[in-house]
């Protein structure tokens, strides 16, 4: 195989390997991405589960509100029967005080009930808001993994292809030609070939001599840098 030919399919094999690095890394993505998705739901739900949490506490102290009412009430109906059969003055004053007291009790605590009856209403409402938002994030979690999962498959697909097309090429490069090629693939991790942009190795930043530039441009020969070694193309500006 002349030069010329192994220049072509080196090219072939660059366009082969930029498309296996996209493919790679897009399947390295896509799990972190399902991932991503599914822990924002975790932190939703939490959110949820504690607010529910919230609401139970705020019911518990309602009904122990409501008993203290009840039993206060009690308490007052039991002084006012007292107050029928009392002998004294004294005895008199004292129950009447003890009703003041009491009737003050309740109503403090008829206030601090209205108020977490309002605390209620509000947990509630955001409880439902989030219920529901929590439901749509679901959804539209489920639809994304989908398509997610079905394009990593297709990513599969396309790295079994590309990496069989590559399987195919190698073999036809000179042995010299494949031996270095098959060496900066791994030393590079999978970055064999450099573009060379203004006279420079876009792989390592080094100048390039202007006459191996010249003879890039018209494409006829094979380079590899001299910093580097990766083989270089020319990209000709549009
Ligand atoms: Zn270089």
């Amino acid at each position: 195989m002349d030069e010329l030919e192994g220049l072509e399919c080196l090219i072939a094999l660059s366009e082969l390997d930029a498309r296996k690095r996209e493919l790679d890394a897009l399947a390295a993505a896509l799990p972190a991405e399902l991932e991503k998705r599914e822990n924002e739901l975790d932190a939703r739900q939490e959110e949820l589960d504690q607010l529910q949490r919230v609401l139970e506490e705020k019911q518990r102290e309602r009904r122990r509100l409501e008993a203290s009412v009840d039993d206060k009430t009690q308490l007052l109906a039991k002084y006012r029967a007292q107050l029928e059969s009392v002998k004294t003055n004294k005895e008199y004053q004292s129950l009447q005080s003890e009703i003041k007291v009491t009737r003050e009790q309740i109503s403090d605590t008829e206030d601090k009930l209205l108020e977490l009856l309002e605390g209620i209403e509000t947990t509630r409402r955001s409880i439902d808001e989030r219920r529901r938002g929590l439901e749509e994030l679901r959804a539209e979690v489920t639809r994304a993994n989908e398509e997610a999962r079905a394009r990593l498959r297709d990513v599969e697909v396309q790295l079994v292809e590309v990496e069989e097309k590559r399987e195919r090429l190698i073999p036809t490069l000179s042995q010299p030609v494949r031996a270095g090629y098959v060496r900066l693939f791994e030393r590079y991790q999978g970055g064999a070939f450099a573009v060379v942009a203004d006279g420079v190795c876009q792989g390592c930043y080094v100048n390039i001599p202007a006459k191996v530039v010249a003879d890039l441009r018209s494409g006829a020969k094979l380079y590899r840098c001299e910093s580097c070694g990766r083989f270089i193309f020319s990209v000709v500006p549009d």
